[in-house]
């Protein structure tokens, strides 16, 4: 990550991008998909994808070179990935079934289970569970178990019957009983074989199901994708769902399983609970990909959030020769908490994975925020305007009126004397912008 960031840096003051000015940065970019671990083939593709996207393009005012080809890097891994959540489809003629199907131990029981319960509360819709495991008695029990959990119907199914035969019955049950979703939990080999394949077809023919999700373990790596192949091969996949990301913090497996299924990715599994199941964001992994933060969201955030107006009024005044006084310090906090506080910045900003957890700690308090508000609150206007003014006496009475200790009144003067060097710095015609440019975009 770092590499990438020194990289991107140098393509600064370039007006095009081209073949050369682009080479170390999609190195880096190559480096960072195969960490993330990316199936090479896969990874071959999307960098020459980002070069014929970069090659001639202007780089215009509001980026520079290394933003401009990181955007493109983002933007199309994005792509890759589906560019929004793909939402579970359940629009269909009740009763809508759901099929599973992946290697055994790929999380499908857990999934049915999760999902279900995902039914349950967002649409109040009734569920049907069933089984279609015969090979593994225990997994039928595991699955009513987890159906009595999740508030989900359960259908008893028996090893002495055909896979294909529970599944029919139980969609059959399902209307019967005019229940709006059957989930059919399958049984998975530990390989791909071919008895394997036969039997989910088959399971597929019989049930008609809107949703067929591929389950698949995030932890597995290359694997993954050749398993992804085969299901692919075997079956109209309609989703997939990723298992196990709780314990993969690398998520190249979901851009390998997407280009190889064309399948969008609708959920990570991100552990053994069944409340365990997020909603896949493209955007997100993408980042985790590159390990470079929420570069580009930071970039949205503190343009959104910064009172432009606020900014030009208070470099007008530093320009106009006033002080930086407490007020505008103020103001500056507030920016900070609209941004979400220092904490929610800190996660955005490439690099400040490793900073120290207890100095991260500390930043990210909101209550520090708070507590530095109210001493400010405590001041009066005349201290406020001129902070030099603010002597042991009046310490002791701001600390009282705030209910904090001398020390606190102490620090926050040392950091607001530390804030007026740096403002003095940008009182220079355009300063302030620059500096609001320098928090999300010079990185
Ligand atoms: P199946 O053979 O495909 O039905 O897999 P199971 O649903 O029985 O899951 C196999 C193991 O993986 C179980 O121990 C689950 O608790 C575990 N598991 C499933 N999904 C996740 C997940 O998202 N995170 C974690 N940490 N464990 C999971
Ligand atoms: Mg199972």
């Amino acid at each position: 990550t770092e590499r990438l960031e020194a990289t991107v840096r140098r393509l600064r003051g370039q007006a095009f991008l081209n073949d050369e000015n682009i080479a170390d940065a999609l190195r880096e970019v190559r480096m960072a998909l195969l960490e993330a671990d990316v199936a090479l083939p896969v990874v071959r593709g999307f960098i020459e994808q980002v070069r014929q996207d970069a090659i001639g393009r202007e780089i215009g005012k509001s980026l520079n070179p290394g933003q401009l080809l990181v955007k493109l890097v983002h933007d199309r891994l994005i792509s890759l990935m589906g560019s929004e959540n793909a939402a579970l489809n359940l629009a269909g003629a009740p009763p809508v079934v759901i099929l599973l199907a992946g290697l055994q131990g790929s999380g499908k029981t857990t999934t049915s289970a999760k999902l279900a319960r995902l039914i349950r509360e967002q649409t109040k819709k009734s569920v049907l569970l069933v089984s279609a495991d015969v090979y593994r008695p225990a997994a039928i029990e595991q699955l009513r178990v987890l159906a009595g959990q999740v508030g989900a119907q359960f259908q008893p199914s028996d090893i002495s019957q055909k896979p294909v035969d529970i599944a029919a019955e139980a969609v059959a049950e399902a209307r019967r009983r005019a229940l709006d979703v059957v989930i059919v939990d399958t049984a998975g080999r530990l390989h791909i074989d071919a008895d394997m394949m036969a039997e989910i077809r088959a399971i597929h023919a019989a049930v008609k199901p809107l949703e067929t999700l591929f389950v698949v373990d995030s932890m597995t790596g290359q694997d993954a994708v050749n398993t992804a192949k085969a299901f692919h091969e075997a079956l109209p996949l309609t989703g997939v769902i990723l298992t196990k990301t709780d314990g993969d913090a690398r998520g190249g497996a979901a851009l390998s399983i997407r280009e190889v299924t064309g399948a969008p990715i609708k959920f990570l599994g991100v552990g053994e609970k069944t409340g365990a199941l997020e909603a896949f964001h493209p955007e997100r992994v993408a980042s985790r990909i590159l390990g470079m933060g929420d570069v580009l969201s930071l970039v949205e955030d503190v343009q959104r959030n910064v009172d432009q107006a606020q900014a030009a009024r208070l470099e007008d005044k530093l320009r106009r020769g006033k002080g930086f006084d407490f007020n505008d310090f103020r103001d500056q906090l507030k920016m900070v908490q609209g941004m979400g506080g220092l904490g929610s910045l800190l996660d955005k900003l490439p690099g400040m994975s490793g900073i120290n957890a207890q100095a991260r700690e500390q930043l990210a308090d909101g209550r520090q925020l708070g507590r530095v508000e109210a001493i400010i609150n405590s001041m009066t206007a005349k201290e406020r305007r001129f902070p030099d003014l603010i002597n042991g006496s009046r310490k002791r009475r701001i600390a009282a009126g705030s209910g904090v200790q001398i020390q606190d009144v102490n620090r926050l003067l040392k950091q607001f004397e530390q804030s007026q060097k740096m403002m003095k710095k940008l009182g220079r015609p355009g300063g302030m912008k620059k500096m609001m440019r320098g928090m999300g975009a010079n990185r």
